[in-house]
């Protein structure tokens, strides 16, 4: 068991969780859990523990109305030895740099996981982003890619959308850099519309690698989907593709939500029918009489259970009230320390975020391989590589599961780690 960071062993911990931990903290604390599983040299877990840059940078943006505003970027690379580095870029009033290197650090485990030629990176902006204007977003995205670009290339570093960013925002970023170049550079960023080299198939990615790990954990703890029963919280892009791809394979998704609150039908609800977040924000509650709360689809009585919303919403003051069997992490951290203590001890398996939703890294992966390929890859394709790269992640993470017995959250940072160490191995640390 890892310790926490004030107060000890991993149950000893609060339930109440008066001071949550930080991305940082979290990503270390894994870090150590999964390295005293493995018998690492201590140097090397040292090095792990530290991102090997983060570049701040200021950005100043013009507003519409004439006046400038000077923001904070920031760009945390954590580890390349296995590739460039590959991570979401945010646009979010609450971005820090000790955010981006925990997210960062997880990027690296999540790449590792899935066994990519990339390593681990996060950056982003302090900024609402419904705070600006389209062309005041556009002018923002090319002078950050413009401040980015000696530390930035298809080579180097590949940012993708996250949150507040999206295609548009990354076909400005790639513009900005490919003008810089004097070359069309598509590869610098992945998650850009098909037009300009995106990939088709990148945006359900990570809803349908959710949908894959719940048939293959259902198929494992031998729950036919045609008598499983799923409450998603969260109706957006990796929710609503979860439980649409859930529905067409025969589960029965009884439960979803949006920010709102929850819809909830024992019989099954028609997830085909019902708008996601991106088609129609918040639609999952407009015209519902009678809503659940968030905590309510939570706590009920369902096979499987996939919070696919926002970070930390299972804590150590509502994990005893989960009373799913398998609970499968569509969004990323949904589950906190003190929370998969006490799901561990109550024999709830937690699938965790860096296998079930990585599938949106692997088809950005995917889309970097087309683009400095200059060959487009068909839905098919991209899906049918995406569900061999899936089934093959779950069974590597499996086989430490059997031969350890430690949490599915470990077994997955040991697969990650080992595979980032064993390279480091190799490589040398150069100290
Ligand atoms: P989204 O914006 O498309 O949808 C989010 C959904 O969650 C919406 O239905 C929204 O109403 C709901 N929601 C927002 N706040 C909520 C709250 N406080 N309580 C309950 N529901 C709330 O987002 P998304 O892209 O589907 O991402 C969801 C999660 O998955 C995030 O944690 C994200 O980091 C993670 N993730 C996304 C991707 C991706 O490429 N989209 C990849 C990996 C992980």
């Amino acid at each position: 068991m890892a310790s926490n960071a004030n107060s000890g062993t991993h149950e000893e911990v609060d339930a109440a969780e008066p001071n949550p931990e930080s991305a940082l903290d979290t990503a270390r604390h894994q870090l150590e859990r999964a390295a005293a599983e493995l018998d690492l040299d201590s140097n090397t877990v040292e090095r792990l523990k530290h991102p090997t840059r983060v570049q701040r940078v200021s950005v100043p943006l013009e507003r519409d109305d004439g006046t400038v505003e000077v923001l904070t970027g920031y760009r945390a690379q954590h580890n390349s030895v296995l590739g460039p580095y590959k991570g979401g870029m945010r646009y979010h009033p609450e971005v820090t740099e000790e955010e981006c290197i925990g997210l960062a650090m997880w990027m690296t485990w999540k790449c590792a996981v899935m066994d990519l030629p990339l390593g681990g990176a996060k950056g982003g902006i302090v900024v609402n982003p419904k705070d600006l204007s389209i062309a005041e977003k556009e002018r923002l995205t090319r002078r950050f890619s413009k401040e980015l670009r000696d530390i930035v290339g298809p080579n180097r570093d590949i940012p993708a959308p996250d949150m507040g960013t999206d295609p548009q925002t990354m076909a400005w970023f790639m513009d900005a850099y490919s003008v810089q170049e004097g070359e069309t550079t598509p590869g610098v960023v992945t998650g850009k519309p098909p037009e300009i080299g995106g990939s088709y198939g990148r945006e359900e990615a990570p809803g349908r690698s959710v949908a894959i790990i719940t048939r293959e954990a259902c198929d494992y703890y031998d729950f036919d989907l045609d008598d499983t029963t799923v409450a998603v919280q969260g109706f957006g892009s990796v929710g609503a593709n979860a439980a649409r791809l859930l529905d067409e394979w025969g589960a029965t998704i009884v439960a979803i939500s949006d920010v709102n609150g929850a819809v909830y039908d024992p019989d099954g609800l028609p997830v085909q029918e019902i708008p996601s977040h991106d088609e129609e924000p918040e639609a999952v509650t407009r015209d519902a009489d009678d809503l659940l709360t968030n905590d309510e689809l939570l706590a009920l009585d369902v096979d499987v259970l996939i919070p696919a919303a926002i970070g930390n919403v299972i804590t150590g003051a509502n994990a005893s009230d989960i009373r799913a069997d398998l609970v499968i992490e569509g969004a990323n951290g949904p589950t906190t320390f003190a929370a998969d203590a006490i799901l561990e001890r109550r024999d709830v398996a937690v699938i965790p975020d860096i296998l079930a939703n990585a599938g949106g890294v692997t088809v950005s992966y995917f889309e970097w391989l087309q683009d400095i390929n200059r060959r487009k890859w068909s839905l098919e394709r991209v899906n049918e590589e995406l569900e061999t790269e899936m089934v093959r992640a779950w069974n590597d993470v499996r086989e430490e599961y059997e031969r350890r017995d430690v949490s599915w959250r470990t077994a997955a940072y040991v697969v990650g780690l080992s595979r980032v160490a064993e390279a480091i191995e190799y490589r040398g640390l150069w100290p």
